[in-house]
């Protein structure tokens, strides 16, 4: 891996409670939970909602002896950024070291971060007791307008506008400056010159996009989030270079947040929406995003003929001739000359029947996958189908 380069996993990406269900698979279900690891090894988690349980599996050497660190920062207390605690396997390991970060609510006084932390494993609420948990544990209290270095990384805390209180943080990496500001709402003018002030000139700007436009307008107004609208304002207003939409609501589905995505790309080409798994490569201060691996489900090889079109990384419109050459009933795989955009939509016909009585399979997909890697001057393109029976996205 190149030096320079700070990478930031997404573990968990829904907001108030985890989600299962047919209809948001592809986003995810987890609850906050983000990593990043700083190019000089340093390692930061952002949140400890059920996403954390996920990268307690991709620990490094979790079984053996070998020592890890890291640096934890919590925004605030509500149980969609803590409740993955007592489920995160590396806090059972004795060579582990954690250092936490919090602010001191005033419901709960001075230590609140450990009282919330031990309050989880208290009894009856769950089966394993505090003197289990082996790690050695730190706790720093901070306060927004705090600024520190974190072995190399510079943190920056500043208050958001959200009930009972939350803390957006900036961290600069020397690889670039990532920015999470889950769980706020705009419309309080001191808040909203914080929010301002973290996210100025972000290379990676995370923010909350759990309501549509209207809602934050209406029935969702004083509920402490914001929408896909605000976080374009802010990105284009701070000189943003990547806007990551995030806490989606536990109600949306894929669809919504496909909607969502799209409606943010026509104002602001550089918008993802945060998916459980995703990864972003930050290497001097370009970002590289890549979705999980998506190969699920059994693959057949297939040699199917289709005509695809979608929209390239500039936004220009193709159509071209392609042999499909992976098909299972969740994606497929093809070959492209075309790069599409990540998370765009494409459309696929595939021939089939007969050239006397030809029977098209129209589908459409999600690309998940695309692959710098060029084989004979072709891209690698993986596909999520999107269900059809939906309403269909404007596609232009
Ligand atoms: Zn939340
Ligand atoms: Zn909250």
């Amino acid at each position: 891996m190149h030096r320079n380069v700070a990478k930031v996993t997404f573990w968990g990406v829904r907001g108030s409670i985890p989600t299962l269900d047919r209809g948001m698979w592809r986003y995810g279900g987890n609850t906050p939970c983000i990593d990043i690891v700083a190019p000089n090894g340093t390692r930061f988690i952002l949140d400890c909602g059920t996403g954390l349980r996920m990268l307690g599996n991709h620990w490094p050497n979790s079984e053996g002896d070998h020592a890890e660190q890291a640096h934890v920062f919590v925004t605030h207390y509500h149980w969609d950024h803590i409740q993955g605690v007592p489920f995160f396997r590396p806090f059972y390991l004795p060579q582990n070291d954690f250092h936490f970060y919090s602010f001191q609510s005033k419901y709960l006084g001075r230590d609140s971060l450990r009282q919330v932390l031990e309050a989880q494993l208290a009894r009856p609420y769950f089966p394993v007791d505090l003197t289990l948990m082996h790690a050695s544990r730190e706790f720093s209290e901070i306060d927004g307008g705090d600024q520190f270095e974190v072995k190399g990384t510079k943190v920056a805390a500043r208050w958001l506008n959200h009930p009972q209180g939350c803390l957006g943080y900036r961290l600069e990496t020397p690889a670039g400056t990532i920015v999470y500001a889950t769980d706020n709402e705009p419309g309080v003018p001191e808040m909203d010159e914080n929010l301002r002030r973290l996210a100025e000139g972000a290379d990676i700007f995370i923010n909350d996009a759990q309501c549509s436009p209207e809602q934050l307008a209406s029935t969702r107004k004083g509920w402490g989030h914001s929408s896909w609208l605000e976080g374009v304002k802010l990105a284009r207003e701070c000189g943003v270079k990547n806007l990551v939409l995030f806490h989606h609501d536990p109600d949306s589905s894929d669809r919504l947040v496909d909607g969502y995505l799209h409606a943010a790309r026509q104002e602001f080409p550089n918008t993802w929406a945060a998916t459980d798994g995703m990864a972003v490569h930050l290497c001097d201060k370009a970002a590289e995003f890549k979705l999980r691996e998506s190969r699920v489900g059994q693959r057949r090889p297939v040699h199917f003929s289709a005509t695809v079109s979608g929209h390239a990384k500039d936004g220009a419109r193709f159509q071209e001739y392609a042999v499909m050459k992976e098909l299972n009933l969740r994606g497929g795989y093809m070959w492209l000359s075309h790069a599409p955009q990540l998370q765009s939509q494409i459309h696929i016909r595939v021939e089939c029947g007969t050239p006397e009585q030809p029977n098209p399979i129209a589908l459409r997909g999600s690309v998940v996958h695309c692959d710098a890697a060029r084989k004979d001057d072709r891209v690698g393109v993986g596909v999520i189908f999107i269900d059809d029976s939906d309403t269909a996205l404007p596609f232009d």
